[in-house]
C-alpha cells in the first residue's frame, strides 16, 4: 500500500490532502456550510452534514488520521469523550461486560464506573501490568478491553502486547487510549489493537486552542460507531477540523523534540535532592522501562513526580515556577503543569485515587517546545 512506503511526516503532510487542489490553495479551505447541496437519493448517512461528519474537512482528517496510524479508517469527534463514550456506546449494549485498566484518565474513568453501570454494562478493573490476572476477570458477555498506551497521570504501561493478545484470544474489541503516546510513539493497529482513540485537544492538535477527539481503526467497526456518532450528535465542526488539520502537520517535529526534552527534563528532575520520585518511562528506574523502550518509539512529553514536602511544597512549585503555567490539559507548545488531584483526577474519589497510586502531592508536567534548558533553570530555581 502507497501510504505504509511513506514515513510518518510525510503522511502528515500530505495524506489526506485534496487532490487537485482546491482553487489552488496549498492550506485545506474551511468548508464552513452546515448542509451541502443534495445528489440525488443517497440514503440518510450520506448526505452533506455537518453532523454526519462527511464535510471535505471531515474526509480530509479521517484519511491523514488513518495514514498516520497505519490504520483503514479514522473518524474525528467533538472531544476526546466523545470518541470514548460514542466507541463504547456503539459496543456495548445492556448486559455486555467490559474490562478496563484499573488507572485511566479520570474522565474516562468516571464515565466507565458510572454512566456504563446507568446503561446495564458492567465494568472489571484489570492491572494493566498483570496479565495471569485478566483471565479471572473475563465473562462469557464481556465484549471489550480498555487501555491507555501511557496512563495519565502516573505513566505506567500495562502490557500492551499481551492486551492485543489476550482481546484476540478471546474474542473481544482491544481499544486503546493512544493520547499520551500520539501516533509518532506509537500506532496500535501495528501491535494488533482493534481500535485507537485520541484526545485530539493534545498532541494531535498541539496548540491548546481547540476540544477536539479521534477513533482510528478498521472501516467495519468504525462504520457503525460514525453512525452512531451522528445520532449522539459529538460531531466536530469545521473551524475545529481545519485547526486540528493544521496542528497535525507540526506533529512529528513536536513531539520529537517533546520526547528529548522531557528525558533530560526527567533526568534532572530524579537527580535533584528536592524530588522524591520521578514517573517517566525513559528513565531506567520506571517499571516499564524495557517495555516502553521495545514498543514506543519515544517515550513522550509527559513527566509526574513527587517533591519532598507533600501538598505545600507541590503547591509552591506550581506557584514558583515561571514558565510552565499552572493550568490542566498537556500536549500543547507551552509547558503546563498541575496537581491531577485538583485537576484531571478531581472527579475520582480521594480512596479510589490512592487505591490508583496517585498522591494528593503528585505534580504532572506536560513538557512544551521552550529551550529544555529554560525549562531545568525554572525548574531549579523552583524547587530550591
Ligand atoms: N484521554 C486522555 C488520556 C486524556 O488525558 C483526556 C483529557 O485530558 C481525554 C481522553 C479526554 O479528552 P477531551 O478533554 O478532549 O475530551
Amino acid at each position: 500500500m502507497e501510504r505504509r512506503n511513506k514515513h510518518l511526516d510525510t503522511k502528515l503532510i500530505h495524506a489526506g490532502e485534496p487532490k487537485p487542489l482546491i482553487r489552488g490553495a496549498v492550506s485545506m479551505p474551511i468548508f464552513q456550510s452546515s448542509t451541502f447541496a443534495a445528489e440525488g437519493d443517497c440514503g440518510y448517512y450520506n448526505l452533506r452534514y455537518i453532523r454526519l461528519n462527511n464535510t471535505p474537512n471531515h474526509e480530509a482528517l479521517h484519511q491523514k488520521l488513518a495514514a498516520v496510524e497505519n490504520a483503514e479508517a479514522a473518524l474525528v469527534t467533538a472531544s476526546g469523550m466523545a470518541a470514548i463514550s460514542t466507541t463504547l456506546f456503539t459496543l456495548l449494549r445492556s448486559g455486555d461486560h467490559l474490562l478496563a485498566q484499573d488507572c485511566l484518565y479520570g474522565g474516562t474513568h468516571d464515565f466507565i464506573s458510572e454512566d456504563l453501570p446507568a446503561c446495564g454494562i458492567s465494568v472489571d478493573f484489570i492491572d494493566g501490568t498483570a496479565p495471569d490476572s485478566w483471565e479471572s476477570k473475563i465473562r462469557s458477555n464481556t465484549r471489550a478491553i480498555f487501555v491507555e498506551t501511557l496512563t495519565n497521570p502516573l505513566l505506567q504501561m500495562a502490557d500492551l502486547k499481551g492486551v492485543a493478545e489476550f482481546a484476540r484470544q478471546k474474542g473481544i474489541v482491544s481499544l486503546i487510549d493512544n493520547t499520551f503516546a500520539s501516533p509518532v510513539n506509537f500506532r496500535p493497529a501495528e501491535w494488533g489493537f482493534d481500535l485507537s482513540l485520541h484526545s485530539g485537544t493534545k498532541y494531535l492538535n498541539g496548540h491548546s486552542d481547540i476540544v477536539a477527539g479521534a477513533v482510528i481503526g478498521p472501516s467495519a467497526l468504525l462504520d457503525p460507531i460514525c453512525r452512531k456518532l451522528a445520532r449522539l450528535g459529538g460531531s466536530l465542526d469545521p473551524h475545529a477540523c481545519f485547526l486540528l488539520h493544521r496542528g497535525m502537520k507540526t506533529l512529528g517535529v513536536r513531539v520529537r523534540y517533546q520526547n528529548e526534552s522531557a528525558l533530560k527534563l526527567a533526568q534532572f528532575l530524579e537527580n535533584h535532592p528536592a524530588v522524591d520520585r520521578v514517573h517517566y518511562p525513559g528513565l531506567e528506574s520506571h517499571p516499564g522501562h524495557t517495555l516502553a523502550e521495545e514498543m514506543l518509539d519515544g517515550f513522550g512529553g509527559m513527566i509526574s513526580f513527587e517533591v519532598t514536602g507533600g501538598v505545600e511544597a507541590a503547591d509552591r512549585i506550581l506557584e514558583n515556577v515561571t514558565l510552565p503555567i499552572s493550568a490542566p490539559s498537556l500536549g500543547g507548545v507551552e509547558s503546563l503543569i498541575t496537581r491531577p488531584a485538583t485537576t484531571s483526577h478531581a472527579g475520582v474519589p480521594p480512596e479510589q485515587r490512592r487505591v490508583m497510586g496517585i498522591s494528593d502531592s503528585l505534580i504532572r508536567l506536560s513538557v512544551g517546545l521552550e529551550a529544555t534548558e529554560d525549562l531545568m533553570a525554572d525548574f531549579d530555581q523552583a524547587l530550591t
